[in-house]
């Protein structure tokens, strides 16, 4: 990328350099993608005591993960009132406790583990300058409120401009999302987790023991296998690769 589009996080952090897979391993997890998904997962697997690896067919963080506009929030643009009226009053409820674990976990892990990664709490504001849209952010605080989230509604906030209507959610946080992610990868080294880059997987053979080839020649052998390659490289069941679409923000 050219240094004007290259993501801030990726610009003030150290480029990684974990070894390609250069032997057949057997573990008790293996994972496939070293983004934000995958290297919590390794965390919270290495800390059951098992034995777990980590593949990633480019570098770590330096996907998605190191591209994204840093939130921890639980605030998702309207989602309360489109999932409440969709999928119901049980689900909004679990979504919005879902998310909120999410963020005391990260913030959790972070006071544990003395991480270095610029965390801040902060409120999420969501705002509308369009009068039509005033009754969705109405709607959205009333949602979102029922379904156990801190959420007020605003016609004024912090942002030198005239705003119509705005939700402001309390409790949430921003980090910086590679520093945060390098060091729990560091921290997964010292507890013995093998992370490899430079390492795509191909396939897996599903088995009472899972095999992942890759495209280095070598394989890993494990009990379970997480994908979490963001992109769904592995279709086994769900067609899930045909209902994917790009998007640019
Ligand atoms: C523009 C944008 C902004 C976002 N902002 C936020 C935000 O502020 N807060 C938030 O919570 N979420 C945000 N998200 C959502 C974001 O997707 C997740 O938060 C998270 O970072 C995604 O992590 P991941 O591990 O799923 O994916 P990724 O970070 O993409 O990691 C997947 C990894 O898998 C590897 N991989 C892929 N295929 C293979 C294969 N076959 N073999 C081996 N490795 C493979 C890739 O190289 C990659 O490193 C944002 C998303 C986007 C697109």
């Amino acid at each position: 990328m050219s240094e004007s589009t290259l993501s801030f996080w990726i610009a003030t952090t150290e480029d990684t350099n974990y070894p390609v897979l250069e032997n057949d391993i057997t573990v008790d997890v293996a994972i496939v993608g070293g983004g934000l998904a995958g290297i919590m997962s390794a965390y919270f697997l290495k800390n059951e005591g098992l034995k777990v690896a980590l593949i990633d067919s480019g570098k770590i963080a330096k996907s998605t993960t190191g591209n994204t506009t840093a939130k921890i929030t639980s605030q998702h643009s309207l989602i309360y009132q489109k999932i409440k009226k969709s999928m119901g009053d049980g689900l909004v409820k679990q979504y919005a406790d879902a998310n909120e674990t999410a963020i005391k976990t990260i913030s959790d892990v972070i006071s544990k583990e003395k991480i270095e990664c610029d965390f801040e709490w902060k409120d999420a504001f969501l705002y509308t300058q369009n009068e039509n849209n005033i009754n969705k952010i109405q709607k959205e605080v009333e949602s979102a409120t029922f379904a156990g989230i801190k959420a007020d509604y605003l016609d004024q906030i912090p942002l030198p401009f005239t705003v119509l209507a705005a939700i402001r959610f309390t409790g949430q946080a921003q980090f910086h999302p590679r520093k945060f992610a390098l060091a729990i990868a560091e921290n997964l080294i010292k507890s013995g987790v093998q992370i490899f880059e430079g390492t795509r997987a191909m396939d897996i053979k599903e088995g009472s023991k899972c095999e992942i080839t890759t495209d280095k020649g070598k394989s890993i052998t494990a009990d379970h296998v997480i994908i979490a390659s963001h992109y769904p490289f592995y279709d086994g069941k769900g067609l899930y690769f045909s209902r994917m679409y790009p998007v640019r923000s």
